[in-house]
């Protein structure tokens, strides 16, 4: 029982830097309590309190060691009744190595699935676990089980969009590898089951196949790595029945045509090969052309052509440069086709669930134009979840005078400023360098040295070397963001608990990194705290006020609500009344609609 997992620094000047986030031990300790002591050896073991003297306690260790530690370097730990809660909110005391050591409880009996307040959890099996199938997905439908599961998830999104008709997203998001895409089509099959009958659900899960096989690429971290973000949107019939989807794709690359070296200036030419003969027959061009093409820069000199030898660097760009583009179009044509056999024209209700999967932060050490670009979809993706989560949450709070200390969370604007502002942006100033004839490398990262060293999000590097300093660690995105931005989502956040893709293997650091990289201690924290329930008086009215024994039709719809909560014993400290809605903690509202699903 210890984890072998950021040591606290000795040379750590605040509980945060020692620690990491959360609760610290504040209260009185008592004999046998649960303590993680930090060791000297970087790692956390978990022991019970044997006795207190002065600022040190004996703890004894799982391993039936002694240790005499200062009580400076005790977290609490959870009661063992705790051990494997299915919902971090339920730890008493909220802390990194508790919240780890949950997660790999969980995690070593194949249940990967663990609820954060509203987020889920989803730590990458790979394996196959038997969580899934017909049995599963009628369990979960008739709410047999309320263990937290992809299923679960699509079917709240499923049910809110009946309830409320309202548009639902599901958004899944993680490091590359993380499961993002086996998680997309897991709740792809269970809304296929729910929402299926016409056989349109089957086309739906076929396309998953196509669009993998062109757009997936292999990479050092991900075997099957989606080079481009997908929105699935699945329109539903006013009863509920799929009547047609329609994909969207926030771009791929590809090259196998090599060039050879014919001068001591680097000039080129392409090697007669299979792949230039294909590439031009394909492409409906004379071979020659096409070798022309990739080894030549025309020049325009006032009314002189003048035709220059590319350096080897510069063909291989303009090579990858039309990969690219051929293949985006290629891909793009791809999706259009599969949208138009989707499309059954009869959706006219305009109820729709989205689920997208969206590759998550990536760092190499080389980073090229397309980390960039996907690290910069993602801080977009970080402010929608932080927006919605927090910002959102409080704003709310405050509004219908309910009170609330502001809960502190991070806040990734000013690395989106760094991206996004004009003139003086990443963006711009790239934008700005492309148009310069002698533009080099060297020459945009000193510009954006220049520009951009006030930002606390950026580090300038030797040479061209720079460094974006991301949340922790716009192909369309505004759009994108846009159409979220009009939808209840739901959030599932894939773990990566291996760097080697093998199952049974958790590694502490690599799993905490990417717990606080997404604010998930933030996110427990607020909603278990907070209410995170809630509903207008009318609302509230509406639903319950059949339940009445007694006849309140006549009053308003605050008396009513309020009539049901007593009828109901609904305790005081599990709700607050607000201007114009009610907000409940976790769990209350479940157990009224048990009683109204019971009287229907
Ligand atoms: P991402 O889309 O986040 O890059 P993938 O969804 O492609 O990652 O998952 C990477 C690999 O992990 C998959 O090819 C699969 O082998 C494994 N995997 C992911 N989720 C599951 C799961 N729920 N059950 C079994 N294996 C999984
Ligand atoms: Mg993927």
């Amino acid at each position: 029982d210890s984890l072998d997992f950021a040591a606290p620094s000795p040379v750590a000047t605040s509980l945060e830097e020692k620690f990491g986030w959360g609760d610290t031990i504040d209260c009185v300790l008592k004999k046998k309590m649960r303590v993680w002591c930090c060791l000297p050896d970087t790692k956390w073991g978990l022991g019970k309190i044997q006795s207190v003297s002065g600022g040190d306690a004996n703890v004894l260790l799982s391993d039936g060691k002694v240790l005499t530690i200062s009580v400076e370097n005790l977290l609490p730990a959870n009661p063992d009744i705790l051990d494997g809660v299915d919902d971090l909110i339920q730890l008493s005391y909220l802390n990194e190595p508790s919240v780890l050591q949950n997660l790999q409880y969980r995690y070593s009996r194949d249940l990967v699935y663990t609820k954060a307040g509203p987020v889920l959890l989803a730590v990458n099996p790979f394996k196959k676990v038997s969580l899934y199938g017909n049995d599963f997905v009628s369990a979960y439908r008739q709410k047999l089980t309320d263990s937290p599961h992809v299923y679960a998830i699509a079917d709240s999104a499923y049910s809110e969009m009946m309830r409320d008709g309202v548009n639902q997203s599901i958004i899944i998001s993680g490091e590359s590898g993380a499961g993002k895409t086996e998680t997309a089509k897991i709740a792809m099959q269970y809304l296929a089951a729910l929402g299926g009958g016409s056989g349109i659900e089957y086309e739906i899960l076929q396309t998953n196949t196509i669009l993998e096989s062109f757009g997936n690429a292999k990479t050092s971290r991900n075997n099957n790595s989606s080079r481009f973000g997908k929105l699935i949107e699945i329109h539903f019939s006013s009863a509920g029945k799929i009547c047609g989807a329609k994909i969207q794709t926030s771009v791929l690359w590809l090259g196998n045509i090599d060039f050879s070296v014919i001068d001591n200036e680097n000039h080129v030419e392409v090697v007669l090969s299979e792949g230039v003969v294909n590439a031009a027959n394909l492409l409906g061009c004379k071979v020659p052309d096409l070798m022309l093409a990739l080894s030549t820069h025309k020049i325009q000199a006032g009314n002189d052509n003048i035709v220059q030898k590319l350096t080897l660097s510069q063909a291989t760009d303009t090579r990858d440069a039309l990969a690219k583009s051929i293949y985006a179009s290629l891909f793009d044509w791809l999706v259009e086709q599969i949208n138009k056999s989707l499309q059954m024209g009869k959706c006219r209700t305009g109820r729709s669930i989205s689920i997208l999967d969206i590759y998550g932060f990536e760092s190499f050490h080389k980073n090229s134009f397309e980390q960039f670009c996907i690290n910069y979809a993602n801080e977009r993706l970080q402010q929608h979840f932080n927006r919605h989560l927090f910002k959102i949450e409080q704003e709310e709070y405050t509004e219908d005078g309910i009170d609330w200390t502001n809960v502190q969370f991070v806040d990734n604007t000013d690395c989106l400023n760094l991206f996004e502002k004009k003139p003086l942006g990443l963006l711009s100033l790239l934008d700005e360098e492309s148009t310069f004839p002698k533009a080099t490398d060297l020459t945009f990262a000193n510009k954006l040295k220049q520009h951009l060293s006030g930002s606390l999000c950026f580090k300038g590097g030797s040479g061209g070397a720079f460094r974006i300093c991301h949340y922790a660690g716009e192909g369309q995105l505004f759009k994108l963001m846009q159409w979220l931005g009009n939808t209840t989502p739901h959030f599932i956040r894939c773990i990566k608990p291996n760097s080697k893709q093998l199952p049974g293997i958790y590694q502490h650091d690599l799993v905490l990194e990417q717990l606080r990289c997404c604010g998930v201690l933030e996110v427990v924290r607020i909603s278990r705290s907070g209410y995170p329930t809630r509903m207008t008086h009318q609302q509230f009215a509406e639903r319950y006020s059949f339940l009445l024994l007694e006849n309140l039709a006549s009053q308003d719809p605050l008396s009513v609500s309020v009539a049901v909560l007593q009828q109901f014993n609904v305790p005081p400290e599990m709700y607050q009344v607000g201007y114009t809605k009610l907000f409940f903690r976790t769990g209350q509202v479940a157990a009224l609609e048990d009683a109204r699903n019971h009287t229907l």
